[in-house]
This record gives C-alpha cells, sequence and structure tokens, in this order.
C-alpha cells in the first residue's frame, strides 16, 4: 500500500450529511489532518436534506436511549451553534394534539417520557388555549413542547460543512468509497481509481453505514430503509401554522405519525409516511401515500386544500430495526470491536438532525481516549450565511445596492432573490457549482413556478461566474445534465 501526503490524512469522515459535517466540524478544533468523503455532488444530499427540519425537545424517546440522552443535549446547544454559524432557527414550540379521549393515555406517556428524559417545560393544555396557539387546528387538548425548534437542515449542515473546511478539512465530492483495506494500521479508502489513506474512518453514510461497516471488515448490520413521504405547501398558507402540529403517536412502524410543520421560509410540510421500502434510494412519491398524507392533514388543519401543493419530496429513515420489530432501534456510536480505527455512525435515524452534534461530541471522546488531541490555537467558530435580502428594511437595502448594484436586480420573482444572492451561492466555499446547490443556498427556484422562470438566467449566471457553459450545467452532478445544445 502506497500512501502519499496529499492524500493521506489522520482521519476521514464517510458521508456529508449533517452528522458528517458536525463530526467534521467539532475534530476541525484540532490538530488533524481531515477528509470528508462524499458520493453525491454536495452536503446534505442524503437523510439530512429530507427531513421535518424539526429540532426535537427529547420526549418520544426511550428513557434510558443514547436517543432521548443526545436529543435533550442537541436540543438545549442548538440554537447556540444556530447563531455561531448563521443559520436559520426559531423556537416555535410544538403542541401533541387529542382529538378523542383515548389520547389522553398517550399524552401521559409522552409526559412520562419527557420528564424521565429531562425534557423542560411539557405541559397539558386544554382545548382554549390550543385555540390561541393554533385557531385553526382542532382538538380537546394537548401536550405543549416550549423547546421545540425549527431550522434549515440543508442552511445547518453547509455551515457546518463551510466552518469545517474554513478550518483545514478537506471536502471531496462525487467521490463514492467502494473499497476499503487496512496494512499496518492505516486504512487505503476506495474510490474508483482513486486512493485515500488514514488512520481512523469515521463512518456517517447514513444509509449506506452498513455498507461501509462491512467494507470495512464489520460485517452484521443491516439498515432497513423507511419511506418518509411529503408536501409542500406554498407560503400563502403560513398564515395557518404557528408551530408544529402533531397528533398522538401510535405504535407502529417508528414514525411520529403525518405531521404539519411550519419551515423557516414560511411554507408548511405535511408529512411524513412510513413505509419500510426494498431500495434504499427509492425516493419516488406514490398516490396512495399522497392521497392519505392530504386526508390526515386535513384533519388537523381544516383550512388545507389541494391547490395549497406546490410540490413533494421523500426522505428515507436508516432503520435499524425491521419491519417484524417496528418501533424505533437507538443510535450506535461506537469504535468497532472488530475493526480498530473505524468508529460507526449507525441508524441515526430521527432525531439525528437535533442529535448531531452531540454525537460529533461523543466521537471526539472516542478518539481522545485512544490519542491526545491538541488543540488547534487559530480554530475559527463563526460563519456567515447569505444575506437574505428580502428580509432587511428599506433603508439597508438602499445601501447594499449602491454597494453591490447586483443586489437590484431580481432573478427569482417568486422568492425576491437577488442576483447578488445567487452570486454568492455559487461562489461557495465548498466549490459546489450544480443548479440544486445554489437553489438551496439561496432559494431560487424554490417559489410556486419551481424554476420556470429563472432557471435560465441562473445558467447565465454560472456561465458569467464560472466560465461554465449551458451544456455542462448538472441539476445534481453526475448524470443530471439540462441541456444538450442552443436551439438558436
Ligand atoms: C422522514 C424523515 C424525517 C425526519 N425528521 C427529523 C426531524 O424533524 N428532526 C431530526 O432531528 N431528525 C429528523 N430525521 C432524521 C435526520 O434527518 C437524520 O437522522 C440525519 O439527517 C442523519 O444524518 P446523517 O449525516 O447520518 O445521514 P445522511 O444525511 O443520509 O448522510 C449520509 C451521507 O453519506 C453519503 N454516502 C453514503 N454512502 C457513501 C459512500 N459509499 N461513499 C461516500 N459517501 C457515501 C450519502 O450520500 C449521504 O450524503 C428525519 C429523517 C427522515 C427520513
Amino acid at each position: 500500500m502506497t500512501a502519499n501526503t496529499e492524500n493521506t490524512f489522520d482521519l476521514i469522515i464517510v458521508g456529508a450529511g449533517a452528522v458528517g459535517c458536525a463530526v467534521a466540524r467539532e475534530l476541525s478544533r484540532f490538530d488533524l489532518k481531515i477528509a470528508v468523503l462524499e458520493k453525491e455532488s454536495d452536503v446534505a444530499a442524503g437523510t439530512s436534506g429530507r427531513n421535518s427540519a424539526v429540532v426535537h425537545a427529547g420526549f418520544n424517546n426511550k428513557p434510558g436511549s443514547l436517543m432521548a440522552k443526545l436529543c435533550v443535549e442537541g436540543n438545549e446547544g442548538f440554537e447556540k451553534v444556530c447563531t455561531e454559524l448563521d443559520v436559520p432557527y426559531r423556537k416555535t414550540g410544538k403542541l401533541i394534539v387529542a382529538f378523542d379521549k383515548s389520547d389522553f393515555a398517550g399524552i401521559d406517556k409522552l409526559m412520562e417520557n419527557g420528564r424521565k428524559n429531562g425534557v423542560k417545560g411539557l405541559e397539558f393544555v386544554g382545548a382554549d388555549v390550543v385555540g390561541k396557539l393554533e385557531p385553526h387546528v382542532g382538538g380537546i387538548g394537548a401536550m405543549l413542547s416550549p423547546n421545540t425548534a425549527i431550522t434549515s437542515p440543508f442552511l445547518y449542515t453547509v455551515a457546518l460543512a463551510e466552518n469545517a473546511a474554513r478550518n483545514g478539512v478537506r471536502f471531496y465530492f462525487e467521490t463514492e468509497v467502494n473499497g476499503i483495506t487496512k496494512r499496518d494500521s492505516l486504512f487505503r479508502l476506495s474510490a474508483g481509481n482513486r486512493h485515500f489513506y488514514s488512520r481512523y474512518i469515521i463512518n456517517s453514510a447514513g444509509l449506506y453505514s452498513d455498507r461501509i461497516s462491512s467494507l470495512a471488515g464489520e460485517k452484521g448490520y443491516t439498515i432497513y430503509p423507511c419511506r418518509g413521504e411529503y408536501f409542500i405547501l406554498d407560503k400563502r398558507t403560513s398564515q395557518y401554522l404557528n408551530m408544529p402540529v402533531y397528533p398522538v403517536p401510535r405504535p407502529g412502524i417508528g414514525g411520529l405519525g403525518v405531521h404539519l410543520t411550519p419551515t423557516v421560509e414560511g411554507n408548511i410540510l405535511i408529512g411524513p409516511s412510513a413505509e419500510y421500502i426494498k431500495s434504499k434510494s427509492d425516493y419516488g412519491a406514490t398516490k396512495s401515500v399522497m392521497d392519505q398524507l392530504f386526508k390526515e392533514a386535513k384533519e388537523l388543519l381544516p383550512p388545507l386544500e389541494m391547490k395549497h401543493i406546490i410540490r413533494s419530496y421523500t426522505g428515507i429513515r436508516s432503520k435499524l430495526v425491521g419491519p417484524k420489530t417496528g418501533g424505533f432501534g437507538d443510535f450506535i456510536i461506537e469504535e468497532s470491536k472488530v475493526v480498530s480505527g473505524l468508529i460507526n455512525l449507525i441508524g441515526i435515524e430521527s432525531p439525528g438532525l437535533t442529535s448531531s452534534v452531540p454525537i460529533s461530541r461523543m466521537v471526539r471522546d472516542i478518539l481522545s481516549n485512544k490519542e491526545e488531541l491538541k488543540e488547534k490555537k487559530d480554530f475559527i467558530p463563526t460563519r456567515k450565511g447569505i444575506v437574505q435580502f428580502r428580509d432587511l428594511t428599506l433603508e439597508k437595502k438602499e445601501e447594499l445596492i449602491k454597494q453591490y448594484p447586483e443586489y437590484g436586480e431580481i432573478v427569482c420573482r417568486c422568492e425576491g432573490i437577488t442576483k447578488k444572492e445567487i452570486i454568492e451561492a455559487i461562489n461557495n466555499p465548498l466549490g459546489v457549482t450544480t443548479l440544486a446547490g445554489i437553489k438551496y443556498r439561496a432559494r431560487p427556484m424554490m417559489g410556486r413556478c419551481q424554476g420556470g422562470y429563472c432557471l435560465t438566467r441562473i445558467v447565465d449566471i454560472l456561465k458569467e461566474q464560472k466560465g461554465i457553459q449551458p451544456e455542462q450545467v448538472t441539476m445534481r452532478g453526475n448524470e443530471s445534465k439540462l441541456f444538450t445544445g442552443s436551439v438558436k
């Protein structure tokens, strides 16, 4: 095995989801040479970009489980991380609504779980309080969780990655690890004909963490994919919902029930469903599930109408429990007992987003038990995101337009996104130039027309900024090209 210094690292993280990027950021505090290998063309391309975006409080998880402990810790520290990294965060609170008396037993159980897990502030509220907090939601009472919050999982993951990159972590996209060997305490990770060497592997490959563990020599884990489908509603519906509203969970597959969640951008999400599927890459939406979603959502929020739907998406849970068992497993966060130096993060289903930073600290502690970690003196804990021009005061807008005239040009009319914001998204610190990367960073193409108006303008700006010809522009890298040639 020949390793050169260029592609040899102290530590390689496989997977650039919220968990991998949180680990990258946490470990970038120390004097370590770190790489992140990601098979897709950007961060958050797996489950981290496809979830409910809720910063859970921790009352759903089994007392004594890692999930419960890390969720509560994650919830308590989430706002600070979002402040440091300039990520949207809104402490909305959350209601678990009872629709008939049989739901009260479920609420009692959640309150009891929450108490055991150390969740603060949970209280039972009557129909009058529900009516005040959420005038459009029915119900005969609810559990109120004041510390539940919402965030942007994509911007959160981007921010963790950008901050890690600023602190020296190298990101390799479109780099799928498909072989791992080990000799003389050094792993060799192969991605096609490229090879990377490392003393440690952090396996944060989400749905494929069983595969990475197996490639490295520890077989025996199985991840069962469990799909959740969602609808996204037009921002016009934002008046109907102030906070996430969930039904009382019922025993079953291991989701939290179809719920309604406001997003930090002002849309509402309906979903997710919960359905075990065979393929880990089957992101399809199905008519029967979508019809059922809408029906259940309308029961929670009667003013909803089909015309409010602007699109759908799907996320896939990485479950360690199969369809026969159902329910939830627990996070596995440990160094493999079979392969020294392999740190497995497996079964990171919900609340994995909320728990990502505490998970990263557990990884740090596992490493620091193996060797001394030397803190860097020049670690930079903060990062600035792209200015959201539409939210600024008129005075501030005028000031910025004087400084940067591109703020005066609206490119995405639905979301009110300016050319300057698109330019900043194109010139992101991770070097991502896909249309999806621009879309999720600056929000063009996310409104009612879904890019019908602005897509070609963004392609022009990509050419102007990076010299990328339209025929080379992709939606998500690899084979997702949009144009084959000019018509004129
Ligand atoms: C429907 C749904 C709703 C959810 N809602 C919430 C919520 O509201 N709150 C919450 O806290 N949690 C929620 N979760 C859970 C949360 O989204 C996940 O726990 C979290 O995103 C997991 O992050 P991750 O980094 O482990 O995995 P991922 O985001 O899946 O990242 C793994 C990465 O590894 C990459 N990869 C895989 N194989 C390879 C390979 N061979 N080589 C290189 N790269 C590879 C993938 O491309 C992927 O980018 C939800 C999950 C689902 C499915």
